[in-house]
């Protein structure tokens, strides 16, 4: 809110007159490499049960507030009780719950970054401080003693894993370690959960600490970032905090209808995800090899990542992404803005023939600035 008006600046409350709205630097381009969404088509079949579902979903009543249908999917999903589980406006409306709950005026949120930058953003609107525990400069991984040691005198913990935009797990002894440590809430951001490894979720924790929650989306994996639906996964107790501090209706009938749809197909969405691990692969190899020939280390770097995105340091980033987006018409995200991210680009994973795309005109780019 940079430019608001002398007459609103004195309005507004105090702590929130030099906000800055979201902005994710969206123009329109034929590739879309930016948002970490899942560029490929529904799996077969997938969005004709969606399209069903909506069509039998009468619109004149209210939503049901718990989303009771879509939460026992989720349970059963998971093995969980559907009192686990709390359905969002997507992660992001979770994400504000957990601070307006846990947070708020002379409480402290850890983080870890560079991570997503909505945590200290939802913290800084209800007057949350955030202790920022940096990652290592050049590896970005965690520095977990550090982490521990702050959790002690925190109200709440946030880590992400796989992170964004860093790529890493964040790993599972060391969540132990922050719920032993924390008396607050530790969530573990799982919105790339689906892209990693298996055995690598936080989920099975859950069984053994109760200040622990796992926030998931359907935005990535499932490829409905529009219907906008997250979930966290806790305790019946602090699921009970989740459930009272929720706008009641947040969730919509169509985004519940859709939403259930999409989870019950849950298993055929299994050889997409496969296919973006792979091409995740064939990607970093690929840019490896490129930034080996035109920008050798330090210049140039591809970071390892468990989600469907690869972290890229690049010569003049901010360059190399307007000319990806004005001359090829691929959009990608320049990181550089933030600490510790000077020339990084991230890349989403997209379709072979995307994929194809962003290797050509990088190719092209950084060849003809190497010569
Ligand atoms: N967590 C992380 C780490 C994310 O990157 C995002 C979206 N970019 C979210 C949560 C929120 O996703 P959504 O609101 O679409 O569920």
């Amino acid at each position: 809110m940079a430019q608001l008006s002398p007459a609103m600046r004195a309005l507004v409350q105090p702590h929130l007159v030099d906000i800055e709205p979201y902005d994710p630097k969206f123009t329109p381009t034929s590739i879309n490499l930016s948002a970490n969404e899942n560029t490929y088509p529904l799996p077969a079949g997938v969005r004709d049960a969606i399209d069903a579902a909506l069509a039998s979903t009468p619109l004149n009543r209210y939503p049901d507030p718990l989303s009771g249908e879509l939460r026992a999917e989720l349970a059963r999903w998971h093995g969980l009780e559907p009192e686990q589980v709390c359905v969002g406006n997507g992660g992001d409306e979770l994400l504000f719950n957990v601070m307006l709950a846990f947070g708020g005026r002379g409480r402290a949120l850890v983080t870890c970054p560079p991570d997503f930058s909505e945590y200290a953003f939802f913290a800084s609107l209800v007057e949350t401080e955030t202790l920022s525990v940096a990652r290592d400069p050049e590896s970005f991984a965690p520095r977990v003693d550090d982490l521990v040691r702050a959790a002690q005198a925190a109200n709440l913990v946030i880590v992400t894993s796989p992170n964004n935009p860093t790529g890493d797990l964040f790993p599972l002894d060391a969540v132990e370690r922050l719920c032993d440590a924390c008396q607050g809430i530790v969530l573990v951001d799982e919105a790339y959960g689906e892209f990693a490894d298996e055995g690598t979720s936080a989920v099975p924790l859950l069984a053994r600490h109760g200040n622990l929650v796992v926030l998931k989306t359907l935005s990535k994996a499932f490829g409905a970032a529009g219907i906008r639906c997250g979930y966290v996964l806790a305790a019946p107790d602090v699921i009970e905090v989740f459930s009272a501090v929720r706008q009641i209706y947040s969730v919509n009938v169509l985004t519940q209808a859709a939403a259930l749809a999409a989870v019950r197909a849950r298993d055929v969405y299994a050889p997409v995800v496969a296919q973006i691990r792979a091409e995740r692969e064939r990607l970093s190899v690929a840019l490896s090899s490129l930034l080996a020939r035109t920008a050798p280390e330090p210049l140039g770097h591809v970071w390892p990542s468990q989600g469907n995105f690869l972290l890229v340091r690049v010569p003049e980033a901010g360059n190399v992404r307007e000319r990806l987006r004005d001359e090829y018409s691929i959009l990608v995200r320049d990181f550089s803005y933030a600490p510790g991210l000077s020339n990084c680009l991230r890349i989403t994973v997209g379709t072979p023939e995307e994929n194809d795309a962003v290797l050509a005109a990088l190719t092209e780019l950084l060849e003809e600035d190497a010569s």
